[in-house]
Parts: structure tokens; C-alpha cells; sequence
């Protein structure tokens, strides 16, 4: 059933077995999964179904370091949206941000779950095997494509093979062509299913504890209407994105002045994107040509790849991990002619004739506890505090990337994938945009001094408090966040139906 807050009467108190708050990807996938397991489900969303632009300025936050998500509004990779949401990182409608973006679908590597020396913080306390059945569970039900069988296409291990011996490797990736939108894929189910309430227009303000501070018991909302709505829940799973969810918690201060989960001080710390450069270009190489086929993008859905230094030059040289994408760029019709009248040969991929390549590197950020979000005196239009977001870099992080790309340009060139042509504007973490992959501020460890949430994503200090996104992240390599977080909900789903969520 799909409610608005401004149809249930303020006398109305809801009550569920597990009440979510927040219906993007990660909501919608364990609201739906529970609900679909026979559970009473109550999910509370902030938006409604059309982009409304004063709810969305309930994002707004207040930038103390690097400016966030500065995007050009008319940048190519926006074409494709509705003008009011070109350039937006974090959407509040229902659906969240699965409305805006094409994705990328990549599972992590196994290497990624590892801790790594040279990198302060890192290291996840689950491993790629806990969430592998989970990766492709949601891989088919999404229609993802098999990535593991592509992983093992002749062609693509022949160009892996090709490019190991120079000290690259690259991973494969699902390239969708429209956005996900769990409000169209979700929404016929989630009208007809009887035991999930979706509450539409009700933002969550505050999360209230029992006499222990121990166990969530109910849940504020808010609607910008002026109407209140108190929901009760056996179970609470913030799935509001890693920005809110940390914002949700350090809000929920009346019963504990720091907030809730935030015993040490970690909620809201380490905060980390994706930096990302997209100004670049490659001149192809003979095997970048040899491989057309295998680096187009279109037409979409369809497997990709990207690269990166291989394992042991990121161990030997302590490097973060830095992803590389390249994009076709076709010929327009004036280098057609001019390259006729050279008399060049065409070459080409199932497309047309290629010019040349994009590039984007998208970087790891070190973990780092100074990079942050944490309440500002500023009040949104509900009154509640807005987020001060200090997103900053390391040294680390400024080495690794001049590092990275003279090693990258140097090994391109030796493989003979291409030259690159960075102009004016070579790759610099300070000209960088961030890539809308917020993650880190809830980050999971294996102890309450460690993080904000455990191994099964339950907040440390709490019995019946989840969380479900990037935000339980304790590092961001650098690949695409959403795939993790839908196999991280899938496994929190599955988590909660065997533990506190048994049908009795
Ligand atoms: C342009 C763009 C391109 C992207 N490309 C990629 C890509 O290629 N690959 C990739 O992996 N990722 C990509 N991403 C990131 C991806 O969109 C996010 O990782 C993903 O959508 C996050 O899902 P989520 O469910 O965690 O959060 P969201 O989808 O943001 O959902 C959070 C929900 O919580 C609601 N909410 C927030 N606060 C409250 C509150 N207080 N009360 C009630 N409800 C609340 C919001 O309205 C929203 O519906 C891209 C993002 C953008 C913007």
C-alpha cells in the first residue's frame, strides 16, 4: 500500500515489525524483501513521487572543505535527465537517487575486503565471500548480465593477459541504460502487498530510545506541511543514504547528547567519494584498436571495462587504488574527410569510427577521520539542523595520484593501449568533482572503538538499529558503490528474517 502522510490522521500511531526509512535502492530492496517474506513493513520516504524541489532542499547542506558536486548542469552525462535533476548527487523522491543515474554495476574485488598495510583504517571485517551469493542473487533478479562468466570471455581474458604483462589490470563492469527507479520497479508490488506501507512525504526528524538508550521505540516524522506522524518498529533500518543516515543519528540527541551510535565519535567521520576527472582523452594505441569492440559503451545495457595498476604495483609503490575509464568519442564528419583526404585506414567498433577516448579516473580516497559530516547551527526548513560537510584530502591521497598517473601514462603507452592528453587540466584532486558516491560515515568494524555499525550492519549500543548503505563503507575503492550496497541490503534482509525479524 502507498500512503502520503498527509492521509493518516496525526492521532494515527503506525506500527510494523521493521519500519525503513528511506525507499532507494537499498530501502526499496529490504523493505520489499521483508514483505515479500510475509513481514509487516512500514517504509518511510521523505519524497514523494514527482521531484519536488522543497523537499529536495532538505539535502542542502553547508560546505566547510572542498565545495561537493559542482556539476556543469549541460556536462554530457546529464543529457539524459529532466533539467531540474541535471547535476543533483542525492535525490529526495520516492526512489531516492536510483531516479537520476544510468549505473555502473560492479561487484568489489576480493582484494578490496583486505586490509592493506600502507593504508591506514582499511580493511572491511566481512570478506567478498560474504557477499558473493548476495552479488549474484541480485545480479539475476536486477538482469544485471552474468559478470563472472563475462570476466571469463576469450577476448576479455586475452586483453587481461595482454595488459598484465605491463602491470595493469582491469575488471568488468554492467553499464545500464536506463535508471533504476525502484519507485517503477517496486511500485506495483509494493501497492498490492497488504503488510508493506509505504508513507510518502514524511521525513524522519528524530529516533527515540527506550530507558536503557538501548532499543529504538519510535520514530519522528515530519512533513513540511506541518504534519507530525509517530511510527513504532520492532526493528528500525536506515536506508536514507550515507549523508541523512548519519545525519538521522547525530539528530536523535534528546535521550544521548552525542547521538545515537556515536559513543566514540565516529558517526558522520570518514566520509569518502570517488574524486573524479573527466577531462582527459586517450590517442589510441594498436591494441586499444585491436580491442574496439571490447571498450565501447554502446549500445547499452552492456558489460564494460576499466583499469588500474595491477595488485602489486599498488603493494610495492603504496598506491591507492585508481580506476580508469575510457569512453569512445566518434568521428564527426569533418576528421572523416580529413582522414579520407590523409588516406588513413578507419578504425572502428560495432558503432562507428572512433576519434578518440575519454577518459575518467575515478580515485580511492585513504580513509581519514578529519574528512566529515556533523550538524550545522543553520536549520533546514523542517527546523532540524542542516549538515556541515568537511570533505577533505590526505597527503597520501595527493601522492598516490601524481603517482598513479605518471605510472598509468608510462604503461599505457608501453602496453600500447594509447597516449594520454590531459591538456591544461591534467588530473588534480583539487580540480576534481566527487562522483555522488557518498560513503564512510557510518563505516562498519569489527568493534564499537572501530565503527559506527557491526558485521551484520546492526549500530553498535543498540539492539534493533540497522543500517543499509554506503555509509557502513570502511573504505571506497574506487569502483561503482551501488552494486555492494544492494548485496549489503540483500544480505541485512536475509540477516534479520533468520534473527530478530522469526516468524514466531
Ligand atoms: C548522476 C549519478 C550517477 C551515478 N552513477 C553511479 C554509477 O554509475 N554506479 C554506481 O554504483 N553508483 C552511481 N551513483 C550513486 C548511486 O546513485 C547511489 O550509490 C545509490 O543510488 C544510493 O542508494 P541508496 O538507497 O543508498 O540512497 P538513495 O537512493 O539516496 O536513497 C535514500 C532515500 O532516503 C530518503 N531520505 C533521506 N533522508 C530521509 C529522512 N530523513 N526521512 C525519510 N526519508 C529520507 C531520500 O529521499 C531517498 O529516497 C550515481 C549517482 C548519481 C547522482
Amino acid at each position: 500500500m502507498i500512503t502520503d502522510i498527509l492521509d493518516i490522521s496525526e492521532q494515527t500511531k503506525l506500527k510494523g515489525q521493521a519500519v525503513v526509512v528511506g525507499s532507494g535502492i537499498a530501502g526499496a530492496e529490504v523493505a520489499v524483501h521483508l514483505a515479500r517474506h510475509g513481514r509487516e513493513v512500514i517504509l518511510i520516504e521523505s519524497g514523494r513521487d514527482q521531484f519536488e524541489p522543497s523537499i529536495q532542499a532538505l539535502n542542502d547542506v553547508i560546505f566547510a572543505g572542498k565545495r561537493h558536486r559542482e556539476l556543469n548542469p549541460n556536462s554530457y552525462y546529464h543529457q539524459y535527465l529532466p533539467p531540474e535533476l541535471r547535476g543533483v548527487s542525492r535525490v529526495r523522491q520516492f526512489g531516492g537517487t536510483s531516479n537520476v543515474w544510468t549505473g555502473k554495476w560492479k561487484y568489489l574485488q576480493s582484494s578490496d575486503f583486505e586490509a592493506r598495510p600502507w593504508v591506514d583504517n582499511s580493511g572491511w571485517p566481512i570478506s567478498f565471500t560474504d557477499l558473493l551469493e548476495h552479488y549474484r542473487s541480485a545480479g539475476k533478479d536486477y538482469g544485471f548480465g552474468d559478470l563472472e562468466a563475462e570476466a571469463m570471455r576469450p577476448e576479455i581474458v586475452a586483453l587481461r593477459a595482454k595488459i598484465a604483462a605491463h602491470g595493469l589490470k582491469m575488471s568488468s563492469f554492467y553499464w545500464e541504460e536506463t535508471p533504476t527507479r525502484t519507485a517503477v520497479r517496486f511500485g506495483e508490488e509494493m501497492r498490492r502487498l497488504k503488510n508493506l506501507q509505504v508513507v510518502l512525504g514524511a521525513t524522519v526528524t528524530e529516533l527515540k530510545l527506550d530507558d536503557s538508550c538501548q532499543r529504538v521505540t519510535a520514530i519522528s516524522c515530519s512533513s513540511l506541511e506541518g504534519r507530525e506522524l509517530i511510527v513504532e518498529g520492532e526493528t528500525v533500518i536506515l536506508a536514507a543514504g550515507a549523508f541523512e543516515t548519519a545525519r538521522i543519528l547525530l539528530a536523535s540527541n534528546s535521550q544521548l547528547p552525542d547521538g545515537i551510535g556515536n559513543a566514540h565519535d565516529l558517526v558522520g567521520r570518514f566520509y569518502t567519494d570517488h574524486p573524479k576527472h573527466h577531462t582527459g582523452s586517450l590517442r589510441p594505441g594498436s591494441l586499444a584498436q585491436e580491442y574496439a569492440q571490447e571498450l565501447q559503451y554502446a549500445p547499452k545495457p552492456r558489460f564494460c571495462i576499466c583499469f588500474a595498476l595491477d595488485d602489486v604495483t599498488q603493494q610495492e609503490q603504496k598506491l591507492l587504488e585508481h580506476v580508469l575509464y575510457l569512453q569512445p568519442i566518434y568521428e564527426k564528419p569533418l576528421e572523416r574527410l580529413w582522414r579520407n583526404f590523409r588516406g588513413r585506414p578507419a578504425y572502428r567498433d560495432d558503432n562507428d569510427s572512433i576519434s578518440t577516448y575519454r577518459v575518467k579516473f575515478v580515485t580511492e580516497q585513504a580513509p581519514h577521520k578529519g574528512s566529515r559530516v556533523k550538524l550545522a547551527k543553520e536549520p533546514d526548513k523542517l527546523g532540524k539542523k542542516k549538515l556541515e560537510v568537511d570533505w577533505c584530502f590526505t597527503d597520501q591521497d595527493r601522492q598516490s595520484m601524481e603517482k598513479t598517473i605518471k605510472l598509468l601514462t608510462h604503461r599505457f603507452a608501453e602496453a600500447k593501449l594509447g597516449t594520454f592528453e590531459f591538456g591544461d587540466d591534467p588530473p588534480n584532486l583539487e580540480t576534481m568533482t566527487d562522483a555522488a558516491h557518498q560513503m564512510g560515515t557510518t563505516r562498519m568494524g569489527n568493534r564499537p572503538e572501530e565503527g559506527v555499525v557491526d558485521t551484520n550492519c546492526r549500530v553498535f549500543g543498540t539492539e534493533n538499529l540497522y543500517v543499509a548503505s554506503s555509509a557502513v563503507f570502511p573504505t571506497g575503492p574506487s569502483y561503482s558503490p551501488t552494486f555492494t550496497i544492494l548485496a549489503l541490503a540483500r544480505r541485512l534482509g536475509q540477516h534479520l528474517l533468520q534473527t530478530t525479524l522469526v516468524n514466531k
